[in-house]
């Protein structure tokens, strides 16, 4: 047994190991209760949390509106699978498909999930069946030979440095080879190339496998690092001419974290397939895949489904979400907290760069500066950030984020940075 774990803050006293599977390190701090962007732990210790629970809570913590959703739900009718239609779900496809055309109908169906990952994994299923594996025979039966004998066209070729989940396949879309090593047998079908490689992503994009492209609009647990219209403009022009579904995976970019409604909005394409979940509840579990509607046609019934995705506790919660988020014009709100935000960084002792877009930015820390040692010191202090890469931190407070909140939140990163060597 790893003794961190026994020592960990969620283990119960007298219990000589945490009941809790070691995938994450021992945690140190356990918070019970949230507001807004505060969090308070056991101790009654307050937080400023510049994290949101990683992307997720763009509304901040205990929303009134998300509260009540949920509670009128909870005492209304929680669970009765997806053989049944629910009150919310169509509403909510309805309201995401008009977010992903920017205000105007996007001509789209959505599929809800549980994550990110099984969002992706939607995507991914679709592109295989859109791309012709098991083709419907001539008298209608399925699972007779495409143009690659059982499969049709079915490889997904994404990024390095991406981020798409730690199912099987999402692990292997995952374009992090260091962490597929330890899970091999990996699903087959994927393929990665350099991030904002235009010409490695043609040559790795044969016609006859390859059935879509997968990109973030910003790489997040990469290390926050934006496309450029330039690379998404060339990848939307290069899958039309041979064919490929362009899928952007809009999971922790999506819902006006960047400054837009979705990051592509910023990138000049239009999506066939995009894919979201983490701000779309609040941090209840709901995640959704949208694709335009001829290619959602490549689905029928029986192909792909979920027990709980889209559940009415779920989707009532993320409706409350989505109209909260127009309510405040939450595109607006990040872009002009995210200016203030990222000035008054840069003015950071220590902080040598600045990157990413609306509230999803990264503080890339001087040499010799560990990332994670500077995490460690502004929880103590009293704020919660992460280290995206080992020389950067990540920050993404709520979109409801205000000024004073920023001033403080910088305060204690000045304190904190200026005790390491500059
Ligand atoms: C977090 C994330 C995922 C995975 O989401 P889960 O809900 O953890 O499965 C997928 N793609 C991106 C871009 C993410 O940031």
């Amino acid at each position: 047994m790893n003794p961190a774990h026994a020592a960990a803050v969620h283990a119960p006293p007298g219990l000589d190991r945490c009941p809790l599977m070691p995938t994450y390190g021992a945690p140190t701090t356990m918070f019970v209760r949230g507001a807004g962007t505060e969090l308070w732990d056991a101790e009654g210790g307050r937080y400023l949390d510049f994290l949101s629970g990683l992307a997720v809570t763009s509304l901040g913590h205990a929303h009134p509106a998300v509260t009540e959703a949920l509670s009128r739900q909870a005492a209304t009718l929680v669970h009765t699978s997806n053989l049944f239609a629910t009150e919310h779900a169509a509403p909510l496809a309805t309201a995401l498909d008009r977010l992903i055309g920017d205000g105007a109908p996007a001509g789209g169906q959505v599929f809800f999930a549980n994550s990110g990952a099984e969002a992706n994994e939607c995507a991914i299923k679709l592109a295989r069946r859109f791309g012709g594996s098991g083709l419907r025979g001539l008298n209608g039966q399925r699972g007779l030979r495409g143009p690659n004998g059982m499969r049709g066209r079915h490889t997904v070729v994404s990024a390095l440095g991406s981020f798409h989940g730690r199912t099987l396949a999402t692990l292997h879309a995952t374009g992090q080879p260091a962490r597929h090593e330890a899970f091999q047998p990996l699903p087959e079908g994927f393929r990665h190339v350099a991030w904002l490689d235009v010409d490695a992503l043609a040559a790795a994009c044969d016609p006859t496998t390859v059935a879509a492209v997968l990109l973030e609009s910003v790489q997040g647990e990469g290390g926050v690092n934006p496309a450029t219209a330039d690379y998404f403009v060339a990848v939307r022009r290069l899958c039309d001419e041979r064919g490929i579904l362009f899928m952007v995976d809009e999971v922790q970019t999506g819902l006006a974290r960047t400054g837009r409604w979705f990051g592509f909005h910023h990138l000049g394409v239009v999506p066939d397939v995009v894919t979201l979940a983490k701000a779309l509840g609040n941090g209840v579990p709901i995640g959704a895949c949208w694709a335009r509607a001829d290619v959602a046609a490549a689905f029928e019934p029986g192909d792909h489904a979920t027990t709980f995705g889209g559940n009415p506790l779920a989707a009532a919660a993320a409706r409350a979400v989505v109209g909260e988020l127009e309510r405040i014009d939450a595109p607006a709100r990040a872009t002009a907290q995210g200016a203030r935000l990222t000035a008054a960084l840069r003015e950071l002792p220590g902080v040598i760069a600045v990157r990413g877009l609306g509230l999803l930015l990264a503080a890339e820390l001087a040499p010799g500066i560990d990332a994670k040692a500077v995490v460690a010191d502004a929880l103590a202090a009293g704020l919660v950030v992460n280290a995206v890469s080992p020389s950067a931190l990540r920050l993404a407070p709520p979109l409801t984020v205000a000024d004073a909140e920023i001033d403080e939140a910088v305060a204690i990163l000045t304190t904190v940075l200026s005790e390491f060597p500059a």
